[in-house]
């Protein structure tokens, strides 16, 4: 077990240079500047299969999978030698002005391949972008372009959920529902409401089962469509599991009710799966899991998985043929294709494959996890442990009996975030839920290893709170 901070030794000289510098000229995302200087950043410097290590040789258990991205685990050289070849050949080239490249060409066609079609329609297309933020961005274009092009131009609007998080651009960050983002960018923008997340702990209502809840939930979505006018809906955009907001995992009556929804009022559905796809619920994607028929679907992360940044957004050929009737998609980044990004997709996708990966956290690793998860409930903190695949949350709770929370200015779930680092293990905090995300390369015994490591952090938390 590494020592806990306040009982460290004094960082190494060149720890504390990298730090001065980090707090000198690094502006963080998602940072409080204040917080940081006072305490100095933790410098990462290597990494391998699922652990990382700092700069002061502490070997941390990645139970976050880097960014919910390194699916295939860390080290993996047939990753880094698609880079290096494809560096080496053809290190850039855009795809703009009728040309493309082959690594582009060969990972679109190859997602198209592992996305099952829906009634009986191909995701033919891919639009490659850099990040999951510039793919819904690209999401929130393609669809008003599409109804432009069916001669509806009227539906500009689209539905999304409270405490969902769709990136970070103007346009995702207005997709998503974090109110700490709307409120420091004058957010959302015009045409873009939102709904109550599918969140049985925080919103049922007395003696109601998850399955009441999640048809209840589900409604919420045709009440909004019923308010905005149909006729001027887009379409609604969610994760499947949604991931920043703290692993909220639907009930599973409430994904066919939204299908039953969308359906009924012809309007689209954009599955973002930027955390979800590539194996992270035990399939490819995760609309295979929970059986909707999504008409875009959001990729970033882990296609790569995190070697290097690429995102996009499959497009069903429903969609594919209206938008290329329309001529030019006044559309596209520098980077739309970058085909050394895309030969590391290619790269990754062949790894999964012969590892089997997203078929192992189906069978096997994703039950196990399910197992262990549920023997954590016995601990006094946990009320409840949730998994799906290889991603899970427990809520922190003042009393099981009742799941009664603590006040949130205890900050309960930052005291437990800091106790798996001291323990060697990254844990997540969302207010008083800890969630997880790991390697899908994971084993059985890799799982007892990171349930023993969180156990000990949440003694330590108790310990804290007593
Ligand atoms: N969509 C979802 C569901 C995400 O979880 C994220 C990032 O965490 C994004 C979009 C944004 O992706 P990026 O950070 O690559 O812009």
């Amino acid at each position: 077990m590494n020592a806990p901070a306040d009982r460290l030794p004094q960082p190494s000289a060149h720890t504390r240079e990298l730090q001065a510098l980090d707090s000198a000229h690094f502006l963080h995302p998602f940072t409080d500047h204040q917080a940081l200087a006072a305490k100095g950043a933790r410098v990462i410097t290597r990494a391998e299969g699922i652990y990382i290590w700092d700069s002061e040789g502490h070997r941390i258990l990645d139970g976050m999978s880097g960014l919910w991205c390194v699916n295939a685990g860390y080290g993996r050289r047939p990753l880094a030698e698609a880079a290096y070849r494809q560096m080496l050949e053809l290190p850039f080239y855009n795809t703009f002005f009728q040309t493309t490249t082959e690594p582009a060409v060969r990972l679109a066609a190859r997602l198209s391949e592992l996305a099952p079609p829906v009634d009986g329609r191909r995701f033919s297309h891919v639009f490659f972008t850099s990040s999951g933020s510039e793919a819904n961005d690209t999401n929130v274009r393609l669809v008003r372009r599409y109804w432009d092009l069916m001669g509806q131009p009227q539906r500009k609007v689209i539905i999304s959920r409270w405490n969902a998080y769709h990136g970070s651009t103007v346009a995702a960050a207005s997709l998503g529902g974090m109110g700490g983002m709307h409120e420091q960018g004058d957010l959302p923008i015009p045409g873009i409401v939102h709904i109550q997340q599918p969140y049985y702990w925080d919103l049922r209502e007395p003696g109601e089962t998850p399955a009441e809840f999640g048809v209840r939930a589900a409604r919420w979505l045709e009440e909004k469509i019923l308010e905005v006018g149909p006729d001027k809906v887009a379409a609604f955009i969610a994760e499947p599991v949604q991931g920043a907001g703290g692993v909220i995992i639907p009930p599973e009556t409430y994904w066919p009710e939204i299908q039953r929804i969308v359906d009924r009022y012809g309007i689209l559905l954009i599955s973002d799966e930027v955390i979800c796809a590539f194996g992270r619920l035990g399939h490819w994607f995760a609309y295979e899991r929970f059986g909707t028929r999504p008409d875009l679907v959001t990729f970033a992360k882990a296609v790569t998985s995190g070697y290097i940044p690429l995102g996009g957004v499959l497009v069903n050929e429903r969609i594919a043929r209206v938008l290329h009737s329309g001529g030019e998609f006044t559309h596209g980044y520098t980077y739309s294709g970058h085909p050394v990004a895309c030969a590391v997709g290619l790269a990754n996708l062949d790894l999964m494959a012969a590892e089997a990966l997203p078929q192992r956290v189906r069978e096997d690793t994703g039950p196990y996890l399910a197992q262990r998860f549920a023997e954590l409930t016995d601990h006094p903190l946990v009320g409840v442990a949730e998994t799906c695949g290889l991603v899970a949350g427990l809520i922190l709770v003042r009393d099981k009996a009742t799941l009664a929370r603590f006040p949130e200015e205890w900050a309960v779930g930052m005291t437990c975030r800091g106790h798996c680092f001291e323990t060697g293990v990254v844990m997540r905090a969302v207010g008083d839920r800890m969630i997880i995300a790991p390697p899908l390369v994971m084993t059985r015994a890799d799982i007892d290893e990171m349930i023993r490591l969180i156990r000990t952090a949440l003694d330590a938390t108790l310990a804290d709170l007593r």
